[in-house]
């Protein structure tokens, strides 16, 4: 199988897909507003723009969080000119650790639908999004509409489900109807439409499901193992039947200890495994430390929280994607992974 087509770094790492790694010295604000410019601009108005007059009060106001959000939106909604979509977070940010800037939460209370992800994956702003309801605004947390009994809850995690659930296509594919519901609710002339969206999204995401478990086949059982910054992957994990380890746990929030770094690099001795793999939009300093500790090959760099960048094409075994699609992002994981450790 053919690498993916992003060019490595001599670490064997791939490239920083966000502009915002080679700005270390800005704030958290400033990268996130930042990174509202760095959205195309069809049908995601910045909020930056001057003046920023906004959309006109015909338009429909739909604020999403993550990229994975934004793009599961996107599909369902189609070509609506009725309708502006706001992504807040772009490629490479940590909803972990996100903070909205104040620019932003007063557009926020102007929206007229807002999706986010839910079960605390936007730690520092779940509460916020949780406060518009009731204000005239349709909230949907898209994760929250999946049935308890499929989600993971970890151990030590107060009860609280991971909320990495986009890992599994299948699941993925489950959270569609929500988010239809809301947005018919909010386009009830369109409704038609929305349901012929929906339905071909999901048949996507359930033909990208069975790709996944046949491209998962090729690696050997005893070598699915995956070793990654944070516990992104605990779904994917479970959905294709590889051992997920996060040596930081499931938030960004934790660093790994030295504990953890010396459990895993003698974990991957032990078994004797092939590569480990940086994530996006995490540091990947304990990843580098541990593969160096353990005499180990980094396989590529994942995307767990985030998209890719819009539009970044990758081709792998004569087949091109967008990494900046949910489709795209899984397949390129995929392909990094069963490259890595078949
Ligand atoms: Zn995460």
């Amino acid at each position: 199988m053919n690498r993916p087509t992003r060019p490595p770094t001599r670490s064997g790492r791939l490239p920083p897909p966000a502009f915002l790694r080679a700005l270390p010295g800005l704030s958290i604000p400033a990268i996130a507003l930042l990174a509202l410019l760095a959205l195309p601009s069809c049908k995601r108005p910045s909020l930056a723009d001057a003046g920023d007059p906004g959309p006109d009060k015909k338009t429909l106001r739909v604020i999403t969080t993550t990229t994975m959000v934004t793009d599961m939106v996107q599909h369902i909604l189609g070509d609506d000119p009725g309708v502006s979509v706001t992504g807040l977070m772009a490629s490479g940010i940590d909803p972990h650790t996100y903070n909205l800037p104040a620019r932003a939460q007063a557009k926020l209370r102007q929206a007229d639908v807002v999706f986010y992800s839910g079960h605390h994956l936007e730690g520092r702003t779940d509460e916020l999004y949780k406060s518009l309801k009731g204000r005239d605004i349709l909230v949907t947390a898209v994760a929250e509409s999946l049935p308890r009994e499929k989600l993971l809850v970890p151990k030590g995690f107060e009860g609280n489900p991971d909320p990495h659930v986009w890992g599994d296509a299948a699941l993925w594919a489950e959270c569609v109807d929500g988010v239809l519901e809301t947005l018919v609710k909010a386009r009830p002339d369109k409704k038609d439409a929305l349901i012929a969206n929906a339905s071909k999204y999901k048949s996507q995401l359930t033909e990208l499901d069975t790709w996944v478990q046949q491209q998962i086949a090729q690696i050997p059982p005893e070598h699915r193992v995956l070793i990654t910054s944070h516990d992104a992957f605990n779904y994917f994990g479970r959905a294709y039947g590889l051992e997920v380890i996060g040596i930081q746990g499931i938030s960004t929030v934790d660093q790994a200890g030295l504990a953890d770094i010396a459990k895993t690099t003698d974990l991957i001795k032990g078994r004797n495994l092939k590569a480990i793999f940086v994530e996006s939009s995490v540091s990947p300093a304990a990843i580098e430390r541990v593969a160096r500790d353990a005499n180990v090959e980094i396989g590529g760099e994942l995307f767990s929280d985030a998209l890719g960048p819009a539009g970044e094409m990758e081709t792998v075994n004569g087949e091109t994607y967008d990494v900046g699609t949910y489709i795209g992002m899984l397949k390129h994981n995929v392909n990094t992974v069963v490259a890595a450790l078949k």
